[in-house]
């Protein structure tokens, strides 16, 4: 299979075709090799136009998922960014094309450590991955200029709203049911939170102390939610 020409369509057809504009964005999912992230045997999917299984029951999110997050963060580069649910560490090499450095936290052990190979396998330099609960944050390193959760909980953490820098947004899957999550983006104007509802969606659920109980809720991950 030609990964290149794959990926290459994935931009212009689920991307492009539905209004990702940012060329930072569009060039860092042109640069992150995708199959390298899924599991072996899921390889020829990697370019297909939805979220796919990893281990531990949790899913690398939908290309285009990953990009309107990441393009609703309105980046600019130099950026300090944290991400809550390293899962792969796909959306985390993403953000590493475009920022200056990546906190990114995951819950899972195993999930934390291989993704933490993989990324330095792949070269990735500027990204530091902690096992912890993101629902917390990282408050070692805040603030961040901009926030990014690849699972959804009932509500807005508060710990990352206050890690947020003044000015940058957060970007979170909120919904108290699996068939109501919306993409939200909080964006910080002093003590302030303006929130932005962005698109339904599905996503893993965030399971922590500002987040689900641990096997409170089974969603399905990371996708736009089927109309
Ligand atoms: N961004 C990932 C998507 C992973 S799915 C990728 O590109 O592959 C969401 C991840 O969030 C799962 O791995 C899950 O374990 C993790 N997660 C759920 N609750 C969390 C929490 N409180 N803190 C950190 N990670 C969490």
């Amino acid at each position: 299979m030609d990964f290149d020409v794959l990926r290459a369509q994935m931009v212009d057809r689920q991307l492009i075709s539905r209004g990702i504009r940012d060329r930072r964005v569009l060039d860092a999912f042109r640069a992150v090799p995708r199959e390298l992230f899924v599991p072996d045997e899921l390889r020829e999917f990697a370019y297909e136009d939805s979220a796919l299984p990893i281990s531990c029951g949790q899913t690398i999110s939908q290309p285009y998922i990953v990009a309107l997050t990441i393009e609703s963060m309105n980046l600019r580069g130099g950026e300090r960014v944290l991400e809550i649910g390293t899962g792969t560490g796909y959306a985390a090499a993403v953000l590493c094309q475009i920022a200056e450095k990546v906190y990114s936290v995951e819950r899972i052990p195993s999930l934390a450590e291989s993704a933490r190979d993989r990324l330095s396998r792949l070269g990735y330099q500027n990204v530091l991955v902690s096992c912890a609960d993101g629902t917390l944050g990282w408050p070692e390193y805040a603030p961040y200029d901009a926030i990014a959760a690849s699972a959804g909980g009932p509500r807005i953490p508060r710990a990352l709203s206050s890690q947020l820098a003044p000015g940058g947004h957060l970007v979170i899957p909120i919904g108290l049911e699996s068939s109501s999550q919306v993409l939200v983006r909080v964006t910080r104007d002093g003590d302030q939170f303006r929130q932005e509802p962005l698109a339904d969606v599905l996503f893993v659920p965030l399971v922590g102390v500002e987040g689900w109980e641990d096997g409170e809720l089974e969603l399905n991950g990371g996708s736009m939610r089927e109309k």
